[in-house]
């Protein structure tokens, strides 16, 4: 099938990212996530619909459908940044495999212009879905948020079974180079102890190299009142630099991967 007529649903393309992967790159949002992600700073990445939020008082249309060639021509504009810095294509959102045929062709189409590939990521979906996108995929930053199913459930909407059955089987197929990332959010999974257990599990990946810290913030807080939601994180204060560095610490004796704070 040819890549570039293949249709999908996206809110946003940002140019000169460089926190989504190596290098400069443009970070293409997808729309639709099958979490419910707490401190989510993209909520109106959730829902697969096209909906309205109010910025700043006024109705924006949040979604639009978009073939692969339409992207492909916004994202190739930065090939000269790419190519100098090392960038070049990171697939975020929203959950990039909620639109798996859309997200395969349009890392094909990448790959064919000789772009540097990345997509961030949940994995949660039946591995046969991964596995077809893997061989496009230079970059998997793969999201653990918390190693206990039970506390995983009540602050993601979804249990977390899936996502690590299926980090260990991307790690093993030796097909990208997987690094995980941490959202690291006060009383979700800010102890040592939760730390400790997630990079435990990092650390018995094979082939992961590096593991990162997210820390959390209220970024995109203001977007749950313009979709007429409640952001439930109210009141938390993201954690301080001191109990990042020591969070980082604990990382790294219980991983012995390579542990950044951000990406
Ligand atoms: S997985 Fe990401 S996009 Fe989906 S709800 Fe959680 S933070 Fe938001």
């Amino acid at each position: 099938m040819d890549d570039l007529n293949v249709k999908g649903r996206i809110f946003d393309i940002q140019r000169y990212s460089i926190h989504d992967g190596n290098g400069i790159r443009t970070i293409v949002f997808l729309k639709g996530c099958a979490f419910r992600c707490r401190w989510c700073c993209n909520p109106e990445s959730q829902e697969y619909e096209i909906q309205k939020m109010k910025v700043q008082g006024k109705d924006k249309t949040i979604g639009k459908d978009v073939t692969v060639s339409e992207v492909l021509q916004e994202v190739l504009k930065d090939r000269n940044y790419y190519l100098r810095s090392g960038g070049g294509v990171t697939l975020s959102g929203g959950e990039a495999l909620c639109q798996p045929d859309f997200t395969y062709h349009l890392l094909h189409a990448c790959k064919e212009e000789g772009l540097h590939t990345a997509m961030e990521s949940t994995a949660f979906a039946k591995f046969t879905v991964i596995d077809r996108i893997l061989p496009v995929l230079d970059q998997y930053l793969m999201d653990i948020k918390h190693m206990n199913s039970e506390k995983h459930q009540l602050f993601t909407g979804q249990s977390n079974e899936l996502v690590l059955e299926n980090a260990e089987k991307i790690a093993a197929s030796g097909k990208t180079e997987l690094i995980i990332r941490v959202p690291v959010i006060p009383t979700f999974n800010h102890t040592d102890a939760e730390i400790a257990a997630i990079a435990e599990f990092a650390g018995s990946l094979p082939g992961v190299k590096e593991m990162n810290l997210l820390p959390y913030h209220r970024l995109g807080s203001d977007k749950y009142d313009g979709l007429n939601r409640e952001y439930l994180l109210k009141g938390i204060m993201p954690p301080m630099i001191e109990e990042m560095e020591r969070l980082k610490k604990v990382a790294e004796r219980h991983s012995g991967l390579i542990v950044k704070i951000g990406g």
